[in-house]
């Protein structure tokens, strides 16, 4: 996971010293957390563990690709509520983390419309970075395996710059998570906003479409696809 340290941080302001009473248990109890794009195969899960460990989730989600059915076990718990909210627009709430990966992962989907998608990217994550910022939250990027393009080193180290088509058709995913993360690097340096940043690579699991159109689920359904083929087709 990246973190400001390192040359990264040369010329960064430090984060402002957190009151102590953060640490009490109290707060640490009663912690609120955003996570944008809650709704989703990742969100979900992580959801799902935050309101294990006794957290006050919200989630905003504008149900692109996200869908309530995800998060319908927590639907009505007095610690959850559930905002229908596109990140494109500011959001006013009071929150001590922000998990931020309001964003259409699938190819299939962000190449659907690319423009929103570079919104979703760039000004959704201006404006979680905006409240990240008013109310002094932490705040975690999932970022990407893409941010390194078409790269010419194997396997990737996070100092690794990439090699990415900025005019491509999967531009408006690879160059709008480059800009997030720089967003997210500059709002550190400049306001002193605690960041992370996540760069995942392909994740599948429960609660992932079957249709989504990335590599593993591809595999899986085609397998699954010559296996019904197979069992179907008579010997001779
Ligand atoms: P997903 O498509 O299942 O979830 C994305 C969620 O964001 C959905 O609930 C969708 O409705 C919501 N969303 C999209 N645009 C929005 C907007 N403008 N405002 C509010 N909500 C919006 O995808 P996922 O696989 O769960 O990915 C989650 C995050 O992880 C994304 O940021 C993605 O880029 C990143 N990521 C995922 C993978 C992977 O393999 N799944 C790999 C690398 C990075
Ligand atoms: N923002 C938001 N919620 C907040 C605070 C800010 O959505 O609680 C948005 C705000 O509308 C703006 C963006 O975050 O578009 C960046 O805010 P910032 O204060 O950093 O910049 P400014 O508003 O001064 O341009």
């Amino acid at each position: 996971m990246a973190q400001p340290n390192g040359d990264h941080n040369a010329a960064a302001k430090p984060p402002p010293t957190p009151s102590p009473l953060r640490f009490s248990k109290f707060f640490q109890s009663n912690m609120r957390i955003l996570v944008t794009g809650g709704a989703g195969f990742i969100g979900s899960h992580l959801v799902d563990k935050l309101m294990e460990n006794e957290k006050n989730v919200i989630v905003a989600d504008n149900y692109f690709t996200g869908s309530k059915d995800n998060l319908k076990k927590w639907i009505g718990h007095p610690r959850f509520e559930l905002i229908r909210h596109d990140v494109t627009e500011p959001l006013l709430v009071e929150v001590d983390q922000i998990y931020h990966l309001a964003c259409p992962a699938s190819p299939i989907f962000y190449k659907y419309n690319p423009v929103k998608t570079i919104k979703t990217n760039v000004i959704g994550t201006l404006n979680m970075l905006g409240l990240a910022k008013r109310v002094g939250a932490r705040i975690l990027l999932t970022s990407t395996s893409e941010v390194y393009g078409d790269p010419l080193i194997h396997p990737q180290e996070e100092s690794y710059w990439g090699n990415v088509n900025p005019i491509g058709v999967r531009s408006c995913y690879d160059e709008g998570k480059r800009v997030a993360e720089t967003l997210m690097f500059d709002y550190h340096r400049q306001h002193g906003i605690e960041i992370r940043i996540a760069r995942i690579f392909n994740t599948y699991g429960p609660r992932m479409n079957i249709d989504d159109g990335r590599v593993v689920s591809n595999f899986i359904a085609q397998a699954l696809r010559i296996n019904q083929w197979l069992d179907y087709t008579p010997l001779s």
